[in-house]
């Protein structure tokens, strides 16, 4: 029986381990040529995604990675006042710690058998118990599981469900090696989170594992053609980052200071979301994990659901390993409740900060009383 796994991101990798721990052999099919060939973003805040990786033997090497100080928040509101701030003291338990998402990955990879990941396989369609790649060539299947992201292309196997704009773009900027290029700068950002919430805009900050502070500043309520229409030129860096202070005028000068200190590096990302709660028809021989089943908006639980998935689906497969319907069949009515929740839980965080006084809101949140 052969169990194949299109991408190799967080979900599908922990698929992987936890089907190898139980000695289930898997193949794992990711589009990338190597696990370099892309940069894998910033930082990742796990805490229920904790438990998979302990099904995966792997919660040694997670601590090692987290890092405890990127809990660390601060909040202001854009004419500079700090609202709430949060020093996470050494001793704290790692609850909810910030890890580098390119180092959780490489765990995980280095966790399994060589040859179990084939690069270069971008995947294109599946029937019948065949497989097909965008290079034509082909593999066969007794269990297809997407894990192949927000823009799966499993999915349509399953779901005609699309992921919809949410109203929100956001621009991703970034200051290399900040604490030597502007230590004012750095020291204003601190070890963790550094968040403006404005009135349609926000700017957040964070510290990564390399001395980046990744930046990501959203425009609220803008449509999806808001990039083409924004004025923001990307092929130019220089003139970008000119438009983006533009386009926080009036915010205290220390703010749009962050943004002029950005390199060349100016990345447009429109938030989409698939629908809270989609289900789909148990269907033999395929299903879906991670963001290819419930896409939800950014705001810390998408990563923590794909751990999940990925464990839960392999103890489900190792339990039945003669009977794959009757393990998705369990996999997926466990998995549909567990992230409907979640995604109902983001789409009222996304709905907050993106409220006209997400501020206000957001310390209340965090401080109720
Ligand atoms: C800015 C940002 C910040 C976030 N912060 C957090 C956070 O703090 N906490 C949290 O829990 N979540 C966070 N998330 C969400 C989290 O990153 C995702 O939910 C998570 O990575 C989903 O994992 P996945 O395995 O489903 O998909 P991915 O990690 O996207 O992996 C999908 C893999 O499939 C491959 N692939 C795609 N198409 C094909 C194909 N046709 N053939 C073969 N391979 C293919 C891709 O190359 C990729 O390797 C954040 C998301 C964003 C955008």
């Amino acid at each position: 029986m052969t169990i194949a796994i299109v991408g190799a991101g967080l979900g599908g990798l922990t698929l992987a381990r936890v089907l190898h721990v139980h000695g289930v052999d898997a193949v794992v099919y990711e589009r990338e040529s190597s696990r370099g060939a892309r940069g894998q973003g910033g930082m990742l805040d796990i805490h229920s995604g904790q438990r998979a990786l302990r099904e995966a033997g792997l919660f040694d090497g997670f601590l090692a990675i987290a890092r405890g100080e990127g809990q660390d928040m601060r909040l202001f509101e854009p004419d500079g006042t700090l609202l709430l701030q949060e020093d996470t003291p050494d001793d704290a338990p790692l609850d909810r710690p910030e890890v580098d998402r390119a180092d959780l990955r490489d765990l995980l990879l280095d966790s399994l058998p060589e040859g179990a990941v084939r690069w270069g396989h971008a995947f294109d369609s599946a029937d019948n118990g065949v497989l097909r790649f965008a290079d034509g060539s082909r593999a066969a299947y007794d269990l297809l599981v997407g894990a192949d992201g927000a823009q799966s292309r499993v999915r349509a196997l399953l779901t005609d469900a699309r992921p919809a704009h949410l109203g929100q773009n956001v621009v991703e900027v970034g200051i290399p090696d900040i604490d030597r290029t502007h230590p004012d700068l750095a020291a204003m950002v601190g070890r963790g989170n550094h968040w403006v919430l404005g009135d349609g805009k926000s700017l957040a900050a964070q510290r990564n594992g390399d001395g980046r502070v990744r930046i990501g500043l959203s425009f609220h309520n803008t449509g999806e053609d808001w990039f083409a229409t924004s004025g923001i030129p990307f092929d130019d860096p220089p003139a970008a980052r000119a438009r983006l202070v533009d386009l926080l005028a009036g915010w205290d000068p220390r703010f749009t200071a962050l943004i002029a200190a950005c390199d060349d590096v100016v990345v447009p990302r429109s938030i989409t979301a698939l629908p809270v709660g989609l289900t789909w028809p148990s269907t033999p021989g395929a299903t879906l994990l991670g963001d290819a089943a419930h896409l939800m908006p950014p705001v810390g639980e998408g990563a923590n659901m794909a751990l999940l998935d990925g464990a839960l689906l392999g103890l489900a497969l190792a339990a039945h390993p003669d009977d794959f319907p009757t393990a998705v069949a369990e996999y997926e009515r466990e998995m549909f409740e567990r992230t409907s929740a979640a995604a109902r839980m983001s789409a009222d965080m996304q709905e907050l900060l993106m409220s006209p006084d997400a501020a206000r809101r957001l310390l209340a949140f965090f401080r109720p009383g």
